[in-house]
């Protein structure tokens, strides 16, 4: 099959990586020249548990202008519009498209580009880190959920479901895709922005005495707005996800990609994060002062990161 991967960071490498090595005609497709340079000339660097390996996979710059029956979109949610306007070439000639993306907005641009019977969505719980131009590292284990958009296109998710699952990637094919993204939404506005304001890794969030009401303030307003779209966020089970999954034997000392991106000096998620549940609060006219507040805060940090002081500062010592 040929894959094309728009938006080849740390996930889309990965997948990519996999895609690859099962024998598939895959393509990375990224902006940074540095990464698709490194890539081109000395391969895909996959450090894992048990060493690095090297995938000889192609990497080329944006736009993506080759046919493919698969397009995965793999950018930050911040970055979809661009990459979406970069994949017209493959989009109009027919394929499949999926995103895995987090936040909220990407199924709305892709919808732009893509009519919804041929695009597929869903969530993954792989971790993945960017370590340097051409080299990514695999975390641990997880597990990938994708479905249709569009009803009676459940045989081309079972088909995309297949192709994964055959390059050794945990997918399970879900009817509902948009629950499950709003789940993953859910758990995100807690974990994502909580451990970046705090400057904590997940482990440290579960054994803070008021974490239940904390993230139950910020769970009750993403479920009203998820109702407002017809979708239900089960809060009780999202705790309990929560707790299971930053309990410090499970979660270590794993920060969240919202508190990577700032020690980076990149962009948040977090206008797709808490910033979608406060614009779509408003717009619907429903309270969300906790996620508005939340996402002040992350605004505030992405300007003023490099002033801020910390348990090195020598004025705190
Ligand atoms: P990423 O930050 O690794 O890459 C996103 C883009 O930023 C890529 O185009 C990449 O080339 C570019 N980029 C990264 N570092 C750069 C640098 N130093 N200079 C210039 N460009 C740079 O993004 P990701 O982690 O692959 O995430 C993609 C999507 O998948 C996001 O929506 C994310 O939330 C989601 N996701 C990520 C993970 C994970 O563990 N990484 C897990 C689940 C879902």
């Amino acid at each position: 099959m040929m894959v094309a991967i728009a938006g080849a960071g740390a996930m889309g490498c990965r997948f990519g990586a996999a895609l690859f090595e099962a024998g598939h005609d895959v393509v990375l497709y990224d902006g940074w020249n540095e990464h698709v340079d490194a890539i081109n000339s000395g391969g895909l660097k996959v450090t894992h548990e048990r060493g690095t390996r090297v995938a000889r996979v192609p990497a080329t710059q944006f736009p993506v202008r080759a046919p493919a029956d698969l397009v995965i979109i793999f950018g930050k949610a911040g970055q979809t519009a661009e990459i979406a306007a970069g994949s017209e070439d493959p989009f109009g000639r027919g394929c499949m498209v999926l995103t895995l993306q987090n936040g909220l907005g990407n199924i709305e641009i892709l919808t732009e580009h893509v009519p919804p019977e041929r695009l597929l969505a869903g969530t993954t719980t792989l971790g993945t880190e960017l370590l340097g131009p051409g080299h990514i590292r695999a975390l641990g284990s997880g597990e990938t959920v994708l479905g249709p958009l569009a009803e009676g296109r459940e045989r081309e998710a079972a088909g995309v479901r297949e192709v994964l699952a055959g390059a050794g990637l945990a997918v399970r094919a879900c009817p509902d895709p948009l629950t499950a993204i709003w789940a993953k939404v859910a758990f995100n506005c807690v974990m994502n922005s909580l451990c970046a304001i705090a400057s904590i890794p997940v482990s440290a969030l579960a054994l803070y005495d008021g974490f239940d009401a904390l993230a139950t303030s910020v769970l009750d307003e993403v479920a009203a707005v998820a109702a407002a779209d017809g979708v239900t966020v089960d809060t009780g089970g999202a705790l309990a996800v929560m707790r299971a999954q930053f309990a410090p034997s499970a979660s270590g000392d794993h920060l969240a990609s919202t508190l990577q991106d700032l020690m980076k000096g990149r962009r948040t998620e977090v206008a797709h994060l808490n910033g979608a549940i406060a614009s779509r609060a408003a717009a619907r006219g429903i309270p969300a002062p906790v996620n508005t507040l939340i996402t002040q805060l992350i605004g505030l940090l992405e300007a003023t990161w490099p002033r801020r002081v910390n348990s090195l500062h020598p004025d705190t010592r």
